[in-house]
């Protein structure tokens, strides 16, 4: 029997990553939120790989930090070991790694959450999703709880339909033993909206004292590496340390002796998985030339014994996981403590979705996360934040927040999965962005905090602060760019000392450090005037100054991008109506309703000539409207 259980201008179904970063956005922002979980104990929860950040992700939860999200602030709240990735490579694709104390990150998230003034966490399953005249009205709990709402956000991730797979095992759940959400997904249907099967997988977790780290190899902690949230103010603490170890030909031998027992060549697996995150099994076939491959031995946290085998996730049969487990160093007598598993699980075709995230055809019906068909934990946290604070400014009636792809790798996931769609589980990449230079996970506080100030996440001293910050960069420059330097025999034995080419005659410190093999904090005996400044401002200095062509040739594509993404398409154009557009581009441009040209041009399926003659029937229509 359904009853009247409260009134929300925002209902999330969902506390994951996405869920939560939408409910917080909404409720920081003013409106009255609810969000709902199946399991308040799963709030938060890391079903894979217990770590955050990594190549490209380390940049979302900065950009997520920025834009005033939470995932930053919890991370470092709960990391236990920290890494930066592609250091020997340019900042473009330095990116934070961190191995998270699971719990930890839970609880933080869950307390969060319960603090948050305007924000309701509740412990439901949502069955239904009630609307009016297209748009949404409300959600109903599996007990009969209904709540009304003005918009509702759906980031309910691996659980929609939730199947898990183990060897040829099959049945109903969500991740880690919680159940499925069996219901939605026919209501959603209902709705008329374009639904997917996708799947994941997450390799066995072994209790550590079942392993012998003897002779494996250590992953420490980095000392120098920064937190991931701009607003903490403590470097970020080692307590953890991962191993590796490799599988063998014994390993490989066994997989191959049993591949007719994988659901997944077996065919017995329905939905579509992650190209980038491949199961054992499927390394091992794929790539079979591969002698071995590397697995990381990483903590679940500090108050555990559960040890991750990361680069081991598998479907395989739980007697066919032990043996393959122990053919590995190290791992000859593993407990396992949890198997491996694939989960299959509905999920929205993006598609459906405009760059705000609220779907097309349903006015007030967000998504985010996994539910919108990306992978990862930072990958859903961006989305939930994209979504909460669209749906609270469209409540406030104020304009969305449509960031672009030259914002931020936000801007990227989020134009890539609504203007291209994808077919398997999407995870960001920095090869997906054209702009890596420029977005750097070192200045997403300089290219974001002002949007996120904006929508009123930030308050007003933190865009200060910031704006504080690069007037200090810059002033930092000019002035290096002003000191004159002499080629003193001190000068040019340092030079040698590092390999760099000796001064013919003075030079501008500026000049020395735009070469590679010199840094700005290696020059200070030679320029006594120099103000003391913080790490962070010295690495912007360093970054500008050396990278100084490129970025200027990035900002020159970024302000062509820009022409493209500033002419905005009519909202209800017929595009079927318009006979000098081929028919592919017809349907498609019909199908994805742009908002703008430069989302039009990146359509697949949608040519040069097809923009070039959308211009002149848009630039005739115009004309027709003025005369
Ligand atoms: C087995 C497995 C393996 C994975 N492997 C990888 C990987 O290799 N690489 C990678 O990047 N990512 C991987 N992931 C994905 C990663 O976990 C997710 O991307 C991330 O957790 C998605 O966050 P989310 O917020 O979208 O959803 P989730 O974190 O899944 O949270 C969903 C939330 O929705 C709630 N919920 C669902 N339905 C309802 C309902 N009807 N009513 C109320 N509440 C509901 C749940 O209780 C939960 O709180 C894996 C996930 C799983 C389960």
């Amino acid at each position: 029997m359904q009853f009247l259980a409260g009134s929300f201008d925002v209902a999330v179904i969902g506390a994951g990553h996405a869920g939560i970063e939408a409910a917080l956005a909404s409720a920081r922002m003013g409106l009255q939120t609810v969000i709902f979980s199946m399991n308040l104990d799963a709030v938060g929860n890391m079903p894979c790989n217990p770590a955050i950040g990594g190549t490209a992700k380390g940049h979302l939860v900065r950009e997520i930090d920025a834009l005033g999200g939470e995932m930053g602030r919890a991370a470092d709240a709960a990391c236990i070991q920290y890494r930066l990735l592609n250091r020997g490579k340019g900042p473009a694709v330095h990116s934070l790694r961190a191995q998270a104390d699971r719990s930890e990150y839970r609880l933080y998230m869950k307390h969060v959450l319960e603090k948050q003034p305007n924000l309701m966490l509740k412990q439901a399953e949502i069955v239904d999703i009630t609307r009016e005249n297209g748009a949404v009205t409300g959600v109903t709990t599996k007990t009969g709880a209904h709540y009304t709402a003005k918009a509702v956000i759906v980031a309910t991730g691996t659980y929609l339909h939730g199947r898990i797979i183990i060897g040829d095992t099959f049945y109903d759940g969500g991740p880690d033993g919680m159940f499925a959400a069996i219901g939605l997904t026919d209501c959603l249907r209902g709705m008329g909206l374009s639904m997917m099967r996708f799947k994941t997988g997450t390799p066995p977790r072994v209790n550590r004292r079942s392993i012998d780290f003897t002779g494996l190899e250590v992953q420490e902690g980095e000392k120098d590496c920064i937190p991931f949230s701009f607003e903490t103010a403590h470097a970020p603490e080692n307590r953890a340390v991962c191993h590796l170890t490799y599988t063998n030909a014994d390993t490989h031998r066994v997989i191959r002796n049993n591949l007719d027992r994988s659901p997944l060549y077996s065919g017995k697996v329905e939905g579509i998985g992650p190209r980038y995150c491949p199961s054992i099994e499927d390394k091992v076939v794929r790539f079979a030339d591969k002698p071995r491959h590397q697995l990381f031995l990483e903590p679940m946290g500090l108050n555990t014994e559960e040890i991750y085998v990361q680069g081991f996730s598998s479907s395989m049969p739980e007697d066919v996981q032990i043996d393959m487990l122990h053919t590995i160093q190290g791992l000859e007598h593993a407990e396992v403590m949890r198997p491996a598993y694939a989960i299959e699980y509905d999920c929205i075709d993006p598609l459906e979705l405009r760059p705000t995230l609220e779907t097309k055809k349903v006015a007030g019906l967000y998504g985010a996360g996994q539910f919108n068909g990306s992978s990862g934990y930072e990958e859903a946290a961006a989305q939930g934040l994209v979504a909460g604070i669209n749906a609270a400014l469209k409540l406030k009636g104020e304009p969305p927040m449509v960031l672009d792809r030259a914002d931020g790798y936000i801007g990227t996931l989020v134009d890539d999965l609504v203007t291209r769609g994808t077919q398997e589980p999407y995870r960001m990449m920095t090869s997906r962005s054209e702009y890596r230079l420029i977005l750097r996970q070192d200045n997403a506080d300089e290219r974001l905090v002002g949007i996120g100030a904006r929508v009123g996440l930030n308050p007003p001293e933190r865009l200060e602060r910031v704006q504080r910050k690069y007037e200090a960069v810059q002033q930092e420059i000019d002035r290096v760019s002003r000191v004159n330097l002499a080629p003193s025999d001190v000068l040019q034995e340092f030079l040698q000392q590092h390999n760099s080419t000796p001064l013919k005659s003075g030079c501008k410190l500026a000049d020395l450090i735009r070469r590679p093999e010199l840094k700005y904090d290696d020059l200070a005996d030679f320029d006594p005037e120099r103000p003391a400044l913080p790490a962070v401002i010295r690495e912007q200095v360093e970054i500008r100054i050396k990278y100084e062509g490129y970025i200027r040739r990035q900002l020159r594509d970024v302000e062509q991008f820009r022409k493209l993404e500033s002419r905005p398409l009519p909202p209800d154009l017929d595009y079927t109506s318009i006979d000098s557009l081929r028919l592919e581009a017809r349907q498609k441009l019909q199908q994805i309703r742009p908002l703008n040209f430069g989302q039009a041009s990146r359509i697949s399926g949608v040519s040069p000539a097809d923009i070039t003659a959308l211009m002149i029937v848009t630039e005739m229509m115009e004309k027709e409207k003025n005369r």
